[in-house]
């Protein structure tokens, strides 16, 4: 999959007639001072009139033409389709009793992958909980539920691995939708089981956008850092991990993020920026939405993606999703970055 000296991929005239007048950067807050919300942009199941619509349809056109991704999602068990109302009567506990059993709940629930594969046994790896903050929930939406159950099911690196993918060989990418469909059947089931508690909960499964941005959501949980390829990394899994989430007003505890040293690692790595062919991925942190930080380029990375049914190359390659590594690097990193913090207050004091 390396790129080596070759010059940037770049998109087909086809493609660049279906994009609207405004660019993805800007749509997204390149460049901009001022806080705001983020909005909406990629695997909306109902683009109706939003300005990227075309565009979306588009790539819904092109993947629905892979038998493979049809079938790994309309024949996939994703848990229950219809949640029952929540049940009338509410059990009252603390807000410690439902953590652990939530947390039990996804991290026990017996899942069907063979011997062998991250996450045998089970249907997830990671868990945490946050309390929904309004900059994390999309403009033009809402949310009156003032927690969040996230979940992360790990990829089998080697599948990753096969990224890109094509029509003719989809085994990489299909290895994401296996792990989307893992997490749609834990968030389904975990919604059920919160309802018939007597609370509200409402399932996020991916690949599909729901109405909060699960990132930030997930670094304040724990789950890791923001990587330079604008996904996060986990101290454990590294990138090779998706999400889904549960949003719900049953009372749970809060995890704290979990910083380790990826962030500073990320300032003297280049693997993905370097590897990544149409060149998406920003060399330095970006302004975006009033906060900088790694970003990569939406309107050179979607062409690609949709040219290769998801991409996945900056994932696969970072140093962290190898197999075994991400506890090592945390571990050296961790204790540098513990290192450097003692060294400065020695100078201060
Ligand atoms: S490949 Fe290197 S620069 Fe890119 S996210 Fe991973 S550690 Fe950071
Ligand atoms: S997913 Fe996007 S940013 Fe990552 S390697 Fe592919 S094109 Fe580049």
């Amino acid at each position: 999959m390396s790129r080596k000296n070759q010059p940037p991929w770049t998109p087909s005239p086809e493609y660049a007639a279906l994009l609207p007048e405004i660019s993805g950067c800007e749509f997204n807050g390149w460049d901009d001072a001022e806080a705001r919300r983020p909005r909406q942009i990629f695997w909306l199941k109902k683009p109706g009139d939003h300005p990227f619509a075309r565009l979306l349809d588009a790539v819904k056109q092109r993947f629905t033409q892979v038998q493979a991704y049809n079938d790994v999602y309309a024949k996939a068990d994703r848990g229950p389709h219809k949640l029952p109302d929540p049940a009338p009567e509410r059990r009252i506990a603390s807000a410690d009793f439902w953590t652990t059993r939530v947390k039990d709940f996804v991290l026990n629930r017996p899942g069907a992958r063979p011997a062998g594969y991250p996450g045998a046994g089970s249907e997830a790896e990671l868990v945490g909980i946050a309390a929904i903050r309004p900059e994390w929930v999309y403009e033009g939406f809402e949310t009156t539920l003032p927690n969040l159950v996230i979940v992360g099911n790990a990829m089998d690196h080697a599948r990753l691995s096969l990224v890109p993918s094509s029509a003719e060989d989809p085994e990489g990418q299909l290895e994401v939708c296996d792990q989307y469909n893992r997490g749609a059947r834990v968030v389904n089931w975990l919604a059920h089981w919160i309802r018939a508690q007597g609370y509200e909960a409402k399932p996020h499964a991916g690949p599909w956008v729901g109405s909060l941005n699960l990132l930030p959501a997930a670094i304040a949980c724990g789950f890791g850092e923001l990587g330079k390829h604008g996904s996060l990394i986990n101290r454990e899994f590294g990138s090779s991990f998706r999400l889904a989430a549960v949003e719900t007003d049953m009372p749970l505890q809060a995890d704290a993020p979990d910083t380790f040293g990826a962030d500073d690692f990320c300032a003297g790595c280049q693997v993905c920026a370097n590897e990544c062919p149409p060149d998406a991925i920003s060399r330095e942190k970006r302004l975006v939405r009033g906060t900088v930080k790694w970003a990569v380029d939406f309107d050179r990375c979607i062409p690609y993606f949709n040219e290769t049914y998801g991409c996945g190359i900056c994932i696969a390659v970072c140093p962290w999703s190898t197999p075994g590594r991400a506890p090592k690097l945390a571990q050296r990193f961790s204790r540098r970055a513990a290192e450097r913090a003692l060294a400065s207050s020695e100078v201060g004091a």
